[in-house]
């Protein structure tokens, strides 16, 4: 069954101009996008959108990094989509990621690390609600 998760391309990767690439990998990977937009976002934003990391030592790097420069939101489609966009995407840290992932090929550290996916099906609901509205995803 088809099914949806929330992906980000995040600053770092915004800033070098590689969202087209990311985005072309992602559209050969079967995902669909459902809705996409453009956003600079604060540190109070970021903050609640990765509020489980909220007593983890790198939130407060984390959160001013997100908040750092524009970043391309989105919820995308197809069949396993949270998990195939999990393998797409390749370990957190880009020196544990395999060839052939998005982080393997356009991040640089472990917390510049190109792009954001969700985990699971309770955090892609909640994502995809926090960034949009339910007009933006028909
Ligand atoms: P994301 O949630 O962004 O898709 P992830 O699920 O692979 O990434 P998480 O453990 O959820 O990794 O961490 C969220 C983000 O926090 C990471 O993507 C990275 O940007 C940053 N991060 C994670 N671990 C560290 C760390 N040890 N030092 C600095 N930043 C980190
Ligand atoms: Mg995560």
């Amino acid at each position: 069954m088809s099914q949806r998760t929330f992906s980000i391309v995040k600053p770092d990767a915004f800033r070098k101009g590689f969202t087209g690439a990311i985005l072309a990998e992602m559209a050969k990977a079967g995902f669909k996008v459902v809705a996409i937009k453009k956003a600079s976002i604060s540190k109070v934003q970021a903050a609640g959108f990765y509020a489980v990391h909220k007593e983890r030592p790198f939130f407060d790097s984390l959160t001013t990094f997100m908040s750092s420069g524009p970043i391309v939101l989105m919820v995308l489609e197809k069949e396993n989509a949270i998990a195939d966009l999990r393998k797409l995407m390749g370990a957190t840290n880009p020196a544990n990621a395999e060839d052939g992932t998005l982080r393997k090929l356009f991040a640089a550290s472990i917390e510049e690390n190109a792009v954001h996916g969700s985990d699971a099906e309770d955090t892609a609901a909640f994502e995809i609600g926090y960034w949009f509205a339910g007009y933006e995803l028909v």
